[in-house]
C-alpha cells in the first residue's frame, strides 16, 4: 500500500516541476498515445476478447476506433481550446485585458470498469493529458486481462512518472482514494459512487461520476417497428446488454407489444444466425457471479424469448420479458444484461409520469413518426442524453457533452467537454498602473457623490452604443486630465470636462 502513495508522490511531483504546461509536452504526449492505439491494437482487441468475448469488430469499433476519434479530435482542437478566451470588458476595466486562461487542475485519479474497459479508462485519459495534468489511472480488476495490458503499456508510450498505473481491487482502491487528488474522474455503480464522493470530500476534491441507472425506451404506436426493434436490439445485445446508455426496459402500449417482440426476435436472427452461442459477434457476461443476478432477474417472469443461461461459459441468451410488472425486481435496479422487459402504457402521458416517478436515468430513447412526440418526451422528462429514433448514438458525437443527471451522475466529458472537466477556469484581469484618478471612487473615504457614481457604474446597463459614449466621455475627461496643468488648455479643459459629464448623465437617464 506504501506503493501506492508513493506513486501519488511522484506524478504529483512531476506535474510541479511544470513539465505539462507547454502545450507542445501534451500533444507529443498525445500522439505518443495514438501511436499506441495503433501499433497495439492486437494486444488490445487480444485483452477485450479474453475479459468480454468481444469480437474483433465490435472491440475495434467501441473501443479503440473511439479513442482514435477522440485523441486525433483533441490535437486537433487542443491549440484552439488552450488559447486564452476574451471576455467582455465593463466600463471601469475598458482599457484592461481580461480573459479566460485554461490551466491544469494538477493530479487527476480515473478509475474505469469492466464493460469497455479499454475506452473508459482511456477516454478521461486523453482528455487529463490534454489538459496538462498528471494522470494515476486505476481500470477495473474485474477486466483482468485489459488492467495487466495497461499496466504493462502505458509506460512503454507516456511519461513513467506523470501517467502511473494501479491495479488491484477494493482495498487498492480505497487506498488510493486516501490520497490527494485534484480530480477524480469515476464511471462505474451509483453504489461505488457514493463511496468515491465521500473519500472525494476529505480533500473537498470535484468528481465526475459517471454513473448508470434504467435507461427507458419508449415506442410510439406510429412508429416503424421493424426498425425501430432493429436498432433497439443492437444497442441492448451489444456487448451482451453491458452498456451503461443500453436501453434498459421499453414502454410501448399493449396493442403493439407482441409485435415488438416479433420485430426484435428478428432482428436477433439477423445479427447473430440460429446459433446465438456461436455467434462470433455475441459477447459473455463478465463473470459467473454477474451471470447468477441476471439469472435471479428472470424468477416469476413472463419470458417471451431466451431466458437460458450457462455459468460455466458466462453466456446468457438475449432475453425479452413480456407484460413485466413495474414492482418486479427486474424493474428496481439497472439490468446490465441481455435482458430486455418490456412495460405497457396505455398512453405517453402514462409514459412521462412512469419516467419520471423514477431516479434520472442516464439516457433516454423515444420512437415516434410524431416529432411533437419526441419534443414533449425531451420537454417533460430528465436524462443525461437523449437519441430519438435511434439507440446510443449521442454518445458518438464528440460534441454533445456525455454524463449523466442526478443518480445517473455528475459532470460530462468528451471533446470538448473532457478539456473543461479536466481545466481550471481561471479568471484573469491585467491592468496598467497608470490612469489611476479612476479608481478615486472605490477609494475611502466614501461621499454620497462617489455612491451616486458607483451606483451608476455598476447598475447601469451598457450596450455597445452606450459604451461606444461612455468610451468618448472618458478620453474626454482623460484629455482633460492630461492637459490639467497648460493654462492655454484650460478652457478647453472645462468643455471637454463639461460635455463628459453631460454624455454620462444621459447615459444614466437613457
Ligand atoms: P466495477 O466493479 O468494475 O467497479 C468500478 C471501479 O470501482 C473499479 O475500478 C473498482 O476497483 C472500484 N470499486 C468497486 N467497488 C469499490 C469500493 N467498494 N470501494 C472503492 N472502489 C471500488 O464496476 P461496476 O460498478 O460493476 O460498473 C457497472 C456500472 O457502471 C453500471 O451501473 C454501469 O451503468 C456503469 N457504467 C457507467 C458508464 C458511464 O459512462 N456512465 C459506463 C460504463 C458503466
Amino acid at each position: 500500500m506504501e506503493k501506492i502513495k508513493q506513486t501519488v508522490d511522484r506524478a504529483r511531483a512531476a506535474f510541479n516541476t511544470g513539465k505539462t504546461r507547454p502545450l507542445a509536452f501534451r500533444i507529443q504526449q498525445l500522439k505518443s498515445l495514438k501511436r499506441m492505439l495503433q501499433e497495439r491494437e492486437s494486444d488490445i482487441l487480444r485483452a477485450l476478447k479474453a475479459d468480454l468475448n468481444k469480437s474483433e469488430y465490435n472491440a475495434y469499433s467501441f473501443e479503440i476506433m473511439q479513442a482514435l476519434a477522440e485523441v486525433d479530435h483533441m490535437l486537433e482542437k487542443l491549440p484552439e481550446w488552450a488559447a486564452p478566451e476574451r471576455v467582455g470588458k465593463t466600463i471601469l476595466t475598458l482599457a484592461d485585458e481580461t480573459y479566460i486562461h485554461r490551466e491544469p487542475l494538477g493530479v487527476v485519479l480515473v478509475i474505469g470498469t469492466w464493460n469497455y474497459p479499454f475506452a473508459l479508462v482511456i477516454s478521461p485519459v486523453i482528455g487529463a493529458i490534454a489538459a496538462g495534468n498528471a494522470v494515476v489511472m486505476k481500470p477495473s480488476e474485474v477486466s483482468e486481462h485489459t488492467a495487466k495490458l495497461f499496466e504493462e503499456m502505458i509506460p512503454k508510450y507516456l511519461d513513467n512518472e506523470l501517467y502511473p498505473v494501479i491495479n488491484g481491487g477494493i482495498p487498492e482502491t480505497t487506498e488510493l482514494l486516501k490520497q490527494r487528488f485534484d480530480h477524480i474522474m469515476y464511471t462505474g455503480s451509483s453504489g461505488v459512487g457514493k463511496i468515491i464522493m465521500e473519500a472525494a470530500s476529505k480533500h473537498l476534491t470535484p468528481v465526475t461520476l459517471e454513473l448508470g441507472g434504467k435507461s427507458p425506451c419508449y415506442i410510439d404506436n406510429d412508429c416503424d417497428l421493424d426498425v425501430a426493434c432493429r436498432r433497439i436490439a443492437w444497442g441492448k445485445y451489444t456487448n451482451c446488454g453491458q452498456t451503461c446508455i443500453a436501453p434498459d426496459y421499453i414502454l410501448c402500449h399493449p396493442s403493439i407489444q407482441g409485435k415488438v417482440v416479433e420485430s426484435l426476435k428478428k432482428a436477433l436472427k439477423e445479427f447473430y444466425g440460429d446459433d446465438i452461442k456461436n455467434s462470433p459477434d455475441y459477447e459473455r457476461i463478465a463473470t459467473k457471479r454477474h451471470l447468477k443476478r441476471l439469472m435471479s432477474l428472470l424468477e416469476g417472469q413472463k419470458i417471451a424469448h431466451g431466458g437460458k443461461g450457462d455459468e460455466n461459459s458466462r453466456f446468457m441468451e438475449p432475453t425479452i420479458l413480456t407484460d413485466v410488472d413495474p414492482s418486479a425486481k427486474v424493474m428496481q435496479d439497472e439490468i446490465f444484461g441481455p435482458i430486455l422487459p418490456i412495460v405497457t402504457i396505455r398512453s405517453l402521458d402514462e409514459a412521462i409520469k412512469f419516467i419520471n416517478e423514477r431516479e434520472k436515468p442516464l439516457a433516454l430513447y423515444a420512437f415516434s413518426k410524431d416529432n411533437k412526440i419526441i419534443k414533449r418526451m425531451i420537454a417533460e422528462t430528465s436524462s443525461g442524453g437523449v437519441t430519438a429514433n435511434d439507440v446510443l448514438m449521442h454518445f458518438s458525437i464528440p460534441g454533445l457533452p456525455f454524463g449523466g443527471v442526478g443518480n445517473s451522475g455528475m459532470g460530462a466529458y468528451h471533446g470538448h467537454y473532457s478539456f473543461d472537466t479536466f481545466s481550471h477556469r481561471r479568471s484573469c484581469l491585467i491592468r496598467g498602473l497608470k490612469m489611476e484618478s479612476m479608481n478615486n471612487l472605490r477609494y475611502p473615504p466614501g461621499t454620497p457623490k462617489k455612491r451616486e457614481w458607483a451606483k451608476f457604474f455598476v447598475t447601469t446597463h451598457f450596450s455597445k452604443r452606450k459604451m461606444g459614449l461612455a468610451a468618448i466621455a472618458i478620453i474626454g475627461i482623460l484629455v482633460a486630465i492630461v492637459v490639467k496643468n497648460r493654462r492655454a488648455w484650460l478652457g478647453l479643459k472645462a468643455l471637454l470636462a463639461a460635455s463628459a459629464a453631460q454624455i454620462m448623465w444621459r447615459l444614466g437617464k437613457s
